[in-house]
């Protein structure tokens, strides 16, 4: 499952899909850029990636 995150370029602020509806995520990035000036951006992510799967192929054996 795909999560979409959005979060701010200058300060620590960000809202993710898993706390928030995709058109309350709007609203709150035009509320955070109307409010700071703030540049906000987006990104997906993967759920449960890179956490899960990792722990068996750490450290690499080479
Ligand atoms: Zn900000």
């Amino acid at each position: 499952m795909t999560r979409l995150v959005i979060y701010c370029m200058d300060c620590e602020w960000s809202a993710s899909t898993e706390d928030h509806s995709r058109s309350d995520q709007s609203v709150l990035a035009i509320d955070h850029h109307v409010a700071t000036g703030h540049t906000i951006e987006s990104t997906r992510r993967e759920r449960g990636e890179p956490a899960e799967g990792w722990a068996e192929e750490w450290p690499p054996t080479e």
